[in-house]
């Protein structure tokens, strides 16, 4: 399999809107299928990173699952709606990736799911994960996230990063390579930068093909 390059995308903030907070004062995720809303600009936004060679993939934490606020077949619900709904705007997610554990022993429900897991970011396991199945050279690849989180994750596997709408200071702290207002302009800084990077004459011998 080609070497390819790829984008990875939180999810809660960055494709779909956050629902109301948590009792910690924390962006909450959708629970269920109903409260799920997709941003319209997404499917679009995804497809571009396609066209400019980009697999797109998704890495998201959703402990809510360890703390029984949310049951596996409510995350695949959601999860398949997101694929369908970037599908039908011709744009392509290679797969979602979930982390369902959470550390604290007081939030969580269920024993097995009570981990500290290297799937949760700000750890980078889920992009190591998926740079391993597909052949990505994280050098050439993005993270595009909302928190400090996702930042750190990006940065730790070797990425450059975007930090979406930031919500607190804590999320500036993490040091992204850009900030962006939503994924609308977060795919235009990596396209300018695609570019960039295109014309520089050392880069012509790399040929980058998509994953699938
Ligand atoms: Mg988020
Ligand atoms: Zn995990």
């Amino acid at each position: 399999m080609e070497r390819c390059k790829a984008v990875f995308l939180d999810r809660d903030g960055v494709i779909n809107a956050p629902v109301g907070l948590d009792d910690f004062g924390q962006p909450e995720s959708p629970l269920c299928l109903a409260d799920l809303k997709i941003y319209s600009f997404v499917g679009k936004s995804v497809r571009e990173l396609n066209k400019l060679g980009f697999s797109v993939f998704v890495i998201t934490n959703q402990p809510a699952v360890a703390k029984g606020k949310m049951t596996i077949t409510d995350l695949a619900d959601i999860n398949s709606a997101i694929y369908h709904n970037i599908f039908l705007a011709g744009g392509d997610i290679v797969k979602i990736y979930s982390c369902i554990h959470h550390p604290d022993p007081a939030q969580v429900k269920f024993k097995e799911l009570l981990k500290d897991c290297d799937c949760r970011k700000p750890k980078p396991g889920l992009i190591f994960q998926a740079a391993k199945e597909y052949n990505v050279d994280l050098s050439q690849s993005w993270m595009v996230g909302d928190r400090w989180k996702d930042i750190l994750a990006g940065k730790e596997a070797g990425c450059r990063t975007i930090l979406i709408k930031p919500i607190g200071e804590e999320d500036l702290i993490s040091k992204p390579s850009f900030v962006a207002r939503n994924l609308i302009e977060a795919v235009s800084i990596i396209k300018d930068e695609t570019e960039a990077q295109q014309a520089q004459p050392y880069d012509l011998s790399v040929n980058y093909s998509h994953c699938l």
